[in-house]
């Protein structure tokens, strides 16, 4: 990760990025995970150079409020774990996204929110400044207009723009303020990923100076295409790509689990096509706890977590999630402050 400002005790999961084991991983694994990644739809407005979802043919579907509520009923009795709302499409594009951020908050538990924020709406805003969301992240892509555009087609870098200047405005003249740190909720962030060329071209310190002042956080990583490298029109890109490839033992697996729309318990987040290989387990069948601690997740840790037999399982031959790219916040992390998601 190039360059990372965390909001020391102001950001909701301050806790979760400094405890000890958050870059190593945690083995035994703790008994319930730190977070548990909640994929609300796999619907998207956007077509991203970079994105998997462009392999997936799964059926396109929402969450079920009721399977909702199930997660969050179990989840909400493991007090150090909080739910974030991602996965393989847009958050926000559910129709019953503010439903769901209540359901979560109402059992007391910490939740982020990551969008591309295209669907952001002042009225939305509200009312997740209302409910107490923790965490509201804005997903961009390179370090200018241009670049953005490159990366993520059909997308519209100044309503983006708009959206989450709304947001900032919104969350002062609501007063969301609260949280652990005394900061102000929710708590607004931005991670942008680059391009060997497009950081030629342009600097990761200006793009943080710009949002400083706007929001809490900003984060710019590396963007690594090799999940989507098979593609004919990622191909030309591929030099261009600007992740560390080389690999280190997978940390994901001890500290995160994902959650499809349909129920579909997976190792982690970078499966796009909900591989069977990829699969630890199926909700409302199974506990998350059983299946967190059951036997398929544990050899999945066998074969990632506690050696490199990555080439052996069809999603994490691709992966270069968890490298080197991390050792100078494990060697140092009091120099750099912890990476926050990048970890898990
Ligand atoms: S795909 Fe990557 S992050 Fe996921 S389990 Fe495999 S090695 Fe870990």
């Amino acid at each position: 990760m190039l360059s990372y400002l965390h909001g020391s005790a102001s950001d909701p999961f301050h806790d979760i990025y400094s405890s000890p084991g958050w870059l190593t991983g945690y083995d035994p694994p703790r008994p319930f995970p730190f977070f548990v990644n909640l994929e609300p739809t796999n619907h998207c407005q956007l077509n991203c150079l970079f994105c998997s979802r462009q392999l997936s043919e799964r059926p396109k579907g929402c969450l079920d409020l009721g399977l909702a509520a199930r997660i969050f009923d179990e989840t909400a009795g493991h007090p150090g774990t909080a739910v974030r709302l991602a996965g393989w499409g847009e958050p926000l594009l559910h129709p019953e996204i503010v439903k769901i951020v209540s359901m979560a908050k109402g059992r007391g538990i910490r939740l982020k929110i990551y969008t591309n924020g295209l669907a952001l709406t002042e009225e939305t805003m509200a009312r997740f400044v209302d409910l107490g969301l923790d965490d509201l992240q804005f997903s961009m892509q390179g370090l200018n207009e241009k670049q953005y555009l490159f990366n993520r087609v059909g997308s519209d870098y100044k309503k983006l723009v708009a959206n989450i200047e709304m947001a900032a405005r919104v969350r002062e003249r609501l007063g969301g303020a609260g949280g652990p740190g005394g900061g102000a909720r929710p708590f607004l962030s931005i991670l942008t990923s680059v391009l060997a060329d497009e950081l030629r071209e342009d600097s990761p310190g200006d793009f943080v100076g710009r949002w400083l002042g706007t929001v809490d956080k900003v984060a710019v990583d590396l963007t690594n295409l090799n999940f989507v490298s098979r593609l004919p029109r990622v191909a030309p890109h591929l030099r261009k790509q600007s992740g560390d490839l080389r690999r280190g033992l997978c940390v994901d697996v001890f500290l995160a689990v994902e959650v499809k729309y349909d129920g579909t318990v997976q190792f982690c987040g970078q499966d796009s096509r909900g591989l069977p290989e990829h699969t630890a387990g199926r909700l409302p069948g199974e506990s998350l706890r059983d299946i967190w601690l059951g036997g398929r997740f544990n050899d999945q840790r066998d074969r990632v977590g506690r050696s490199l037999g990555h080439e052996n399982s069809p999603v994490c031959r691709d992966c270069h999630h968890n490298t080197s790219k991390y050792d100078v916040f494990k060697q140092a992390p009091s120099a750099g402050g912890p990476p926050g998601d990048g970890g898990a």
